[in-house]
């Protein structure tokens, strides 16, 4: 049985294998996919001490780092369910779809997040093309041009805020008759002068040339009328989603929106079990902030493990 198993080779899981090898305990680390969101990202600019790389680089430089200690990494190995000791510091068992089961004194689970998409025509093909998920990321590239936000709940229109300071202009597309937003953050976006609110339009296509983004269309909900805005960029905010599916009645405490519940020092409800990175409800998914997250559950488990 491993002392430290790791579920995800995300940031958040890549930092914890790392931080938990290097205390000398026997580490594993089971993955769907090595690298996580990270590997579908093209340009990354704030990742400290890094000005600039990509994400396939980023991605070989984390498994590089945990390939320097002695970690036990299972690649495409999905997780399908966690079975938790039947004692405080007794064995937590996981379930993959490959039929293989694993036990671990401690469970650290760093199994991420996905961004909800629109499922409209173009999204895929222009995604890094226009198409963006992230605007403390991808903000700055759009400096100057004109840009979409979709959704009009919270991180919308804080989105729109946000790259209003940065690009010409943001156009606000919400599918419903009004915005979803906190009141305080309506009343900022109505005082900016570049930015429209289009409400009850539903997206159904982002057009381009062929290499990028050059504008979307809209059917207008009232009149089914279809409608079309130019623009270079297209930040789609219609919901994190965690990827605790898996986890659904199992007894680690999540929030309805099923973001694992952790406290200060990344423990779930479930002693011995941790949790890192996108998939908890730690706020701004970002990866340097997964990378801490994830040292910071193993430091927890490490402590668990010598406490037990
Ligand atoms: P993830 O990166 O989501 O990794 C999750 C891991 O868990 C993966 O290995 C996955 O395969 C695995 N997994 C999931 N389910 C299971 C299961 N059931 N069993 C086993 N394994 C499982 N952040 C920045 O800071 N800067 C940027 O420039 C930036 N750009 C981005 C661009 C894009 C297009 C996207 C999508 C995200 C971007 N982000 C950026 C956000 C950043 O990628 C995430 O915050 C970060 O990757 C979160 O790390 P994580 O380890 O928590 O989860």
């Amino acid at each position: 049985a491993f002392d430290t198993l790791i579920i995800g080779g995300g940031p958040a899981g890549a930092s914890a294998a790392i931080y938990s090898a290097r205390k000398g305990i026997n580490t594993g680390l089971a993955a769907e996919a090595f690298g996580g969101q990270v590997a579908d990202t093209m340009g990354i600019e704030n990742f400290i001490s890094v000005s600039h790389t990509e994400g396939p680089k980023l991605v070989r430089a984390l498994e590089e780092h945990v390939k320097d200690y002695e970690v036990d990494v299972m690649n495409l190995q999905r997780a399908v369910k966690f079975t938790p000791a039947d004692v405080q510091g007794g064995l937590h068992q996981l379930s993959f779809d490959s039929g293989a089961t694993l036990k671990s004194k401690t469970v650290i689970l760093a199994t991420g997040a996905r961004w909800r998409e629109m499922n409209v025509p173009g999204e895929q093909e222009y995604r890094n093309k226009g198409v963006a998920y992230c605007p403390h990321c991808d903000g700055p590239l759009y400096k100057g041009k004109r840009v979409a936000v979709i959704g009009g709940g919270n991180s919308g229109v804080e989105a729109a805020i946000d790259l209003a300071g940065i690009v010409a202009h943001v156009t606000l597309i919400e599918f419903m008759g009004e915005l979803r937003a906190d009141a305080v953050l309506q009343t900022k976006l109505k005082s900016l002068p570049n930015v429209t609110v289009i409400a009850s339009a539903q997206t159904t296509e982002v057009n381009g040339d062929g290499n990028r983004v050059t504008g979307l269309s809209y059917k207008d909900r009232h009149t089914d009328e279809l409608k079309q805005v130019d623009l270079e960029g297209i930040f789609v905010q219609i919901g994190l989603v965690p990827n605790t599916e898996w986890l659904k009645g199992s007894p680690i405490e999540m929030t309805p929106r099923g973001e694992i519940i952790i406290d200060s020092h990344g423990m779930t409800s479930v002693p011995g079990v941790f949790a890192a990175g996108d998939v908890t409800t730690v706020p701004y998914k970002q990866i340097v902030i997964a990378v801490g997250e994830g040292a910071k559950a193993s430091l927890g488990a490490f402590d668990f493990i010598i406490r037990n």
